[in-house]
């Protein structure tokens, strides 16, 4: 079975504190053979990577994610640092602008994507972006931040065929998730289907955004599956070259090794 990393995951999440165990065994069995798991504020970052220490395939991914930065205690920002100096996640993030829920701030969001994409410059880290309804910000502060471009990925990709393009010129990977697969989402195909290959990631963001094949369910990484079907669907190519280099790319990106 062609095997598939899911790029995007939140395994701390509670929804998955009764039977992680099975939805692992599940990923598995569906080819997911690595997964890679987003810690967005302090409690989570602990158990994110706990759960990487256990399960050498999942690979953490730590930072203030802009919904919740209006928890964060003064000292939640050394906090961070401090983290990330003494344990090396595989990427930053995610961190970005949510116009969609708008709970925080917009320029307390700007400000936090700054110090982030900052830190993980200032790292070596690529950075994980999560951006909704913000892209001519989001990428305008990117731009301005990294004028020779940058490392990372646009996550749960939700942008038409030109945002697509202004994402892949700073040099960032695309990631597609269920939305890709939702009837109303034609924009997003055509830019799935005209982006370059080898920039292509797929994922689930689980336990949100279940693909339309299991809509209503709550999502699981064994679902990037029907993702990645849809990709190659609408690339007109065979899964199992959508599958060999989406793979190829996460462990490009992320630095992953061959056995993990
Ligand atoms: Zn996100
Ligand atoms: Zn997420």
């Amino acid at each position: 079975m062609s095997s598939l990393i899911d790029t995007h995951t939140h395994l701390d999440d509670p929804q998955f504190a009764m039977d992680l165990p099975q939805v692992l065994a599940r990923a598995s069995d569906n080819g997911v053979d690595a997964l890679v798991s987003v810690g967005i504020r302090p409690e989570s970052w602990k158990a994110t990577w706990q759960l990487c220490q256990e399960q050498k395939h999942i690979h953490p991914v730590l930072g203030f994610h802009p919904n919740h930065l209006l928890e964060l205690e003064d000292d939640c920002w050394p906090a961070l640092s401090e983290w990330l100096g003494a344990h090396r996640p595989v990427a930053i993030g995610e961190i970005g602008l949510d116009y969609h829920w708008d709970t925080v701030p917009r320029e307390r969001q700007q400000h936090y994507l700054r110090l982030q994409v900052r830190l993980a410059g200032g790292l070596g880290l690529p950075v994980v972006i999560h951006c909704r309804e913000a892209y001519p910000d989001c990428l305008r502060i990117l731009r301005e931040e990294c004028p020779s471009g940058l490392r990372g990925v646009l996550h749960c990709f939700s942008g038409d065929a030109s945002v697509a393009f202004q994402a892949l010129e700073l040099g960032l990977h695309l990631s597609f998730g269920g939305p890709l697969t939702y009837p109303k989402s034609d924009a997003v195909r055509e830019a799935a289907r005209q982006s370059p290959l080898d920039r292509l990631l797929v994922e689930t963001d689980c336990p949100y955004l279940t693909p339309q094949a299991r809509r209503g369910k709550r999502n699981e990484p064994a679902f990037v599956r029907f993702t990645a079907e849809k990709l190659a669907e609408v690339r007109g190519m065979a899964f199992e070259e959508v599958a060999a280099a989406t793979t190829a790319n996460a462990r490009q990106l992320f630095e992953l090794r061959k056995d993990s």
